[in-house]
């Protein structure tokens, strides 16, 4: 799971933008500025139609259409103060645009001109958080809680410590209400005034909850699928190589 874990963080491509060309810009925010915030705003990513630059044919530095994605900007303000959000960035291919077109870009007074080309490329997470797809991904155990009706004597001291409310009373007994919010703190087992404890916390061995939250570049499916998939060909890579080292 942790493997797993850390591919999803670490090693699913996603799309993001790597270089900017400043045509114009005439407000208060440095290039490098603009730039960085660019870089960071969530592209929605096709991983099927492009190549990551380093496997791609074409192995050219300025990239080719299927390992890069141009958009440009062309934003002015003629009257007052005004925000451009990214939903004004124009791609070339309408499947990679902004995951949202709300994300603040920067403010514009009056008379002041952004105008840009930014280049967008598929890359990974170790080597920059800007191409990390997730923005959460955590795993825990999946509890498995008993609560023997004969052993309980349903004095209500496990439902009244339980720092995650998992426990309930219901017509004078003791009933699990939440198992998933359950975090194995094991303090109603503590509390639990019978010796032995009559209630019983433990975990599946072959279950988890895997908690994972996408940036918007890709649903939250692909990204698992995509990770397990890179994890079979690391593990039978590794087979491979142990062998060589045994001859
Ligand atoms: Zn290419």
């Amino acid at each position: 799971m942790n493997a797993l874990r850390r591919i999803a963080l670490a090693q699913v491509p996603s799309m993001a933008i790597d270089e900017v060309v400043m045509i114009e810009n005439s407000s208060i925010l440095q290039d490098e500025v603009i730039a960085h915030r660019l870089g960071l705003t969530p592209l929605k990513t096709d991983l099927d139609s492009y190549n990551l630059p380093e496997e791609c044919e074409c192995q050219s530095e300025f990239g080719c259409p299927l390992c890069r994605v141009t958009l440009t900007m062309d934003a002015e303000s003629t009257e007052g103060t005004r925000t451009v959000y990214s939903g004004e960035l124009v791609s070339e291919n309408p499947d990679i645009i902004p995951v949202s077109d709300k994300v603040p870009i920067i403010k514009l007074a009056k008379g002041q001109k952004l105008k840009l080309e930014a280049y967008a490329r598929l890359g990974k997470g170790k080597n920059h958080a800007k191409w990390q797809p997730v923005a959460v991904c955590a795993y825990k155990y999946y509890p498995k809680i008993e609560v023997p009706s004969k052993e309980c004597k349903d004095c209500s001291e496990c439902v009244d410590i339980c720092p995650k409310k998992v426990y309930t009373m219901k017509e004078n007994k003791v009933e699990v209400r939440d198992l998933l919010a359950c975090n194995l703190c094991m303090d109603c087992v503590e509390a639990c005034p019978q010796k032995p404890p009559a209630i019983k916390v433990e975990w599946e061995k072959n279950a988890f909850i895997l908690n994972i939250e996408s940036s918007g570049a890709l649903p939250p499916e692909r990204i698992i699928q995509e990770a397990t998939n890179m994890l079979d060909k690391q593990l039978a890579e590794f087979t491979k190589q142990v062998k060589a080292e045994v001859k």
